[in-house]
């Protein structure tokens, strides 16, 4: 927030504040956000908060690929009809958003709850790779595609993972073609995308 914006109640500076909070809302749109807010109706300021509070107590994660899912294991692990030789391995959660809205991919998933990244302090332990092996030891899998993004963080931890999973004879593929480097999974258009997992190479 610059030093010359003068708050005009506790309240609205507050919302404001907690608005910017949010990932891509800078202190412009906060402001944009809070003063609709306020012109709202009661209901719907109120089915907005209500959303969100719900999201949070329904919602937790799948035992099996750590998916969020209001049922444990989630719909994808549940559900007879994917091939469950394949497991596509994501960072984020809403990276299986993007892969499943391309329709092209029938395998199951693993979220790993982050990268591999040293300058942040994110270390192997600090993300799912040990529930990705106990799965890739007990399950019979012929292949593992990484899908984490293709920044730095991202390619260390598909290496890290290639070196981990190669020696069980399972086949590791690489979700890139098509991705420039530094993209996020979430914000690749439906077509590069298909073309990624078409694409995938041995890794
Ligand atoms: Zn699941």
């Amino acid at each position: 927030m610059n030093q010359t914006y003068i708050p005009t109640s506790e309240a609205i500076s507050r919302l404001i504040q907690e608005l910017n909070k949010l990932p891509g809302i800078g202190p412009k749109s906060a402001q944009r956000l809070a003063y609709y807010l306020l012109r709202a109706t009661e209901e719907q300021t109120r089915l907005l908060a209500e959303t969100i509070l719900s999201v949070k107590q329904k919602i937790s994660l799948c035992s099996i690929c750590f998916n969020v899912t209001e049922s444990d294991p989630c719909l994808i692990c549940r559900s007879d009809r994917r091939d469950t030789a394949k497991i596509c391995i994501v960072e984020p959660p809403q990276d299986i958003l993007a892969l499943e809205h391309t329709r092209i991919y029938n395998g199951l998933y693993h979220v790993l709850h982050g990268a591999i990244s040293p300058t942040e302090g994110i270390g192997t332990e600090d993300i799912r790779i040990k529930e990705l092996m106990k799965r890739l030891e007990d399950s019979r899998v012929d292949e593992v595609i990484l899908a984490t993004n293709t920044n730095l963080e991202g390619e260390q931890t598909a290496m890290y993972l290639k070196k981990l999973i190669s020696p069980l004879g399972i086949k590791v593929t690489r979700l890139a073609q098509g991705l420039p480097f530094g993209t996020e999974l979430e914000y690749a258009d439906d077509v590069t995308l298909t073309r990624a997992i078409e694409g995938r190479q041995e890794f």
